[in-house]
């Protein structure tokens, strides 16, 4: 049995849907990319919803459209996908990561204003990072793994520092916050559909706002910056080819209509996981929940108590099983790349260190079967019952 980490779910209704395009001619710019916008920004509940090709380039459009200012700071979450920090970066924007909380693994707003109160001085309306001389302008929270930021503070924070909010809901679809949806707190958002995401266009993303303005721009600039209404060869402003196929959209307007069924079937993996591993819980921190949000189940990643030698052996350990698994997240700031253009001069984040060290992401997809979850619950039960104690003891 060889079982992966992640496989979409694509039905007879997707290829019929997708097949439909192929046969009408119109292959980009038609009318399955409306109707998927549509039906995306009613679901969320935002005024605007704009199909793009990637959930990075999503994205770099809210970056763009929210007028990061070169040379400036976002601050961030290091314990996420790159094209949370690369999306600025692109803009010539630095990244200021803080770290996560140790249980939801998400950017801790306690650690945002403990930051902008002694991190940084006021000058005017600027916020000026006291340790780099750089203007911070905005905060880009990640909902990681499924599991809502907590938005509420983070807003308020930012509000009152007079900072951008820009969400990356991109493993979130589904996700709400005391009934409200992920992706209606910034000022703008970005989701994916990348095949492992809860629904998948092959490539794609959304961006939201309920800003006039920044739809917009969004609009003009995923499409070589023409004006919206205007002759095809008019551009007003510079642009990028960001658009999203007819093809791909008829695929995203299918998955859409069965998005409740994936989420449910997506949730009972995660139900299934959570009972056949709960004996392990002496060696294993399990995803948890939160009273007041509602989780959106993207992967199903668990801590090992232990260090990152022995989750990088049980990784290889699981893989002589048949199953796959990966170290999951490994952290932006300790990229190569990241810490060169951070000149060498971290804060040391010992919460983002050591999810990174110790985090697995297990098998996990709406079709996974119970049989299936057993057998990697099973194994990975044998492994952990042969790491020394003494090893597991050492964790914090
Ligand atoms: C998937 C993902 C993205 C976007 O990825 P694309 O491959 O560009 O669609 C952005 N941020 C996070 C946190 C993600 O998981």
């Amino acid at each position: 049995m060889r079982i992966p980490l992640s496989s979409p779910d694509i039905t007879d209704h997707e290829i019929k849907r997708v097949c439909d395009v192929l046969r009408s001619g119109v292959l980009s710019l038609g009318p399955c990319t409306e109707e998927f916008e549509e039906k995306f920004a009613e679901y969320i509940g935002t005024r605007f919803a704009i199909a793009v090709s990637s959930g990075t380039s999503a994205l770099h459009l809210a970056v763009k459209a929210i007028g990061i200012t070169p040379g400036a700071e976002v601050i961030t979450t290091s314990f996420s996908f790159v094209a949370s920090t690369n999306c600025f970066l692109y803009e010539g924007a630095f990244p200021v990561f803080l770290d996560i909380d140790p249980y939801t693994l998400n950017l801790d707003p306690g650690a945002i204003l403990r930051f902008l109160v002694h991190g940084c001085r006021r000058e005017g309306t600027r916020i000026v990072n006291l340790a780099t001389g750089r203007n911070v302008e905005a905060i880009l929270p990640v909902h990681v793994f499924g599991l809502p930021c907590d938005m509420e503070p983070i807003c308020h924070i930012a509000r009152q520092f007079g900072l951008h909010v820009i969400e990356d809901a991109c493993e979130a679809l589904g996700a709400s916050i005391r009934g409200r949806s992920v992706g209606t707190f910034g000022e703008v958002a970005a989701f994916a559909f990348y095949p492992n995401k809860q629904i998948t266009t092959g490539e794609g993303g959304m961006l939201v706002t309920n800003n006039e303005r920044i739809a917009e721009e969004c609009r003009s600039r995923r499409n070589q910056g023409r004006a919206t209404n205007q002759n095809w060869l008019q551009h007003e402003r510079l642009g990028y080819n960001y658009r999203l196929s007819d093809i791909h959209s008829a695929l995203g307007v299918a998955q859409l209509e069965r998005l409740s069924e994936l989420l449910h079937s997506r949730q009972q993996v995660a139900q299934a996981y959570n009972r056949a591993l709960s004996p392990l819980c002496r060696s294993l921190k399990l995803p948890i929940d939160l009273p007041d949000a509602s989780r959106s189940w993207f992967v199903y990643v668990v801590q090992l108590l232990g260090n990152s030698a022995d989750r990088d052996k049980l990784i290889a350990e699981l893989n002589a099983d048949g199953i796959s698994s990966k170290a999951y997240f490994p952290a932006i700031h300790l990229q190569p790349y990241i810490y060169d253009l951070l000149a060498k001069k971290r804060e040391p984040l010992p919460n983002t260190e050591h999810a990174a060290a110790t985090c697995i992401a297990l098998p996990f997809f709406s079709r996974m079967t119970d049989a299936q979850v057993e057998y990697v619950s099973q194994s990975l039960g044998r492994m952990l019952s042969r790491i020394p104690a003494r090893v597991l003891a050492t964790a914090s």
